[in-house]
């Protein structure tokens, strides 16, 4: 079996753990204080909060904006579930645009026409690594007063003009599920510029204490930190990342050689430098239907391949549709892409063998269907 993901765990990642265990601090401790300083220098902004997870990260920045029952957020519908739970989470509406083919993302040109008196934010995700136009963004933020929350979980590393992605905004979210580019096994980080958004966000990640006076509650908060054990496993696997990132241009290399020749494939985005590559999807051509694709993922998994099919667009899911009306059809580009995509096994120590294999088995089951 060829895994869809695996995380790159050497023996320094369990030294680290293992003394973090032994040191007695497992919370709120220095591992924490360092990882946090060290994210932020990598990213280049001012502070950074280490939380139990990116959806806890978007959470907090969401809270930590006033965004409110009432209100809406702009955002797109071609993600993880969670970039759009946190908004439902404070009650607020997404309200979702259509992504563009070249980078997968919100179409700038379709966000002005959804902007109301109510919006209050853009909340932008740089899908599968690679960067959204930040000048289209920014401007529109800046022109209209609304926040700019960039969702940076599949994008650690991504630049855009020689800028990190997640530091060009209010406040980004990272995440450190083991599938992400690092890992600490569960976990997120919140970078911000704004000293005051990351006092709120340490706030509420801690019960709603006060930063200087811990007995106090100042406000409604939550049990969102990250312990030590995870802080110390991510700061050695952030003193890898740039080795992490080019092995995954590698990988991302040989599955795009085997693929440039084939008509029925398109081939991901490949934007140079400045993409972090998270995941290498590819999408059937628009002669295959979701059902081909779906065999076709059958197929591979009874050839021991593990595969994913992301994203379901999540204005389809039902509670989006119960909730808000949304139906198919509203979203026609998302749903094209979303109906064809087929995401191949993708990790750092996947072997160039296993590649052509997995490839092989695509181009060999793709001739099966349709039928
Ligand atoms: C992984 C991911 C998240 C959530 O991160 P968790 O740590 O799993 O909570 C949010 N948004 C996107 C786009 C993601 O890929």
């Amino acid at each position: 079996m060829i895994p869809l993901s695996r995380p790159d765990i050497a023996e320094d990642e369990v030294q680290a753990v293992v003394r973090t265990l032994r040191s007695g601090r497992l919370s709120l401790g220095p591992e924490i204080e360092a990882f946090e300083r060290e994210f932020a220098e990598y990213i280049g902004t001012k502070e950074a909060v280490a939380v139990s997870s990116g959806t806890a990260g978007l959470h907090c920045v969401v809270r930590t904006l006033g965004i409110r029952e009432g209100d809406e957020v702009i955002t797109s519908p071609f993600s993880f579930i969670a970039s759009a739970n946190c908004i439902l989470f404070e009650r607020a509406r997404p309200v979702f645009v259509d992504i563009e083919e070249e980078r997968l993302s919100m179409d700038p040109a379709k966000i002005e026409e959804k902007i109301t008196p109510k919006t209050k934010a853009i909340l932008a995700v740089h899908i599968l690594g690679i960067p959204c136009s930040m000048n289209a963004l920014v401007a529109l933020a800046l022109e209209h007063e609304l926040f700019l929350i960039e969702d940076t979980c599949e994008a650690i590393g991504a630049e855009w003009r020689g800028k990190k992605a997640g530091s060009f905004g209010a406040a980004g979210v990272f995440a450190f599920y083991p599938n992400k580019q690092m890992t600490t096994s569960e976990g997120g980080m919140i970078v911000t510029n704004h000293s005051k958004i990351a006092d709120l966000c340490r706030s509420l990640r801690n019960q709603g204490r006060g930063i200087e006076e811990k007995d106090i509650f100042q406000r409604l908060g939550y049990n969102y930190r990250m312990s030590d054990i995870h802080a110390a496993l991510g700061r050695v696997q952030l003193g890898k990342i740039e080795r992490f990132l080019r092995k995954r241009r590698q990988v991302a290399q040989w599955y795009i050689d085997n693929f440039k020749d084939c008509q029925d494939i398109t081939l991901p985005p490949q934007l140079d430098e400045s993409q972090s590559w998270f995941v290498f999807v590819i999408r059937l051509s628009d002669r295959f239907t979701r059902e081909d694709r779906d065999r076709l993922r059958l197929l591979l998994k009874k050839d021991g391949i593990e595969t994913g099919a992301y994203f379901p667009p999540i204005h389809l899911q039902e509670f989006y549709q119960r909730r808000y009306g949304y139906k198919l059809g509203d979203f026609p580009i998302t749903e094209k892409i979303a109906d064809r995509t087929i995401a191949l096994p993708f990790y750092n120590g996947l072997k160039r063998e296993e590649v052509d294999h997995a490839s092989e088995r695509l181009l060999a089951n793709l001739s099966l269907v349709p039928v």
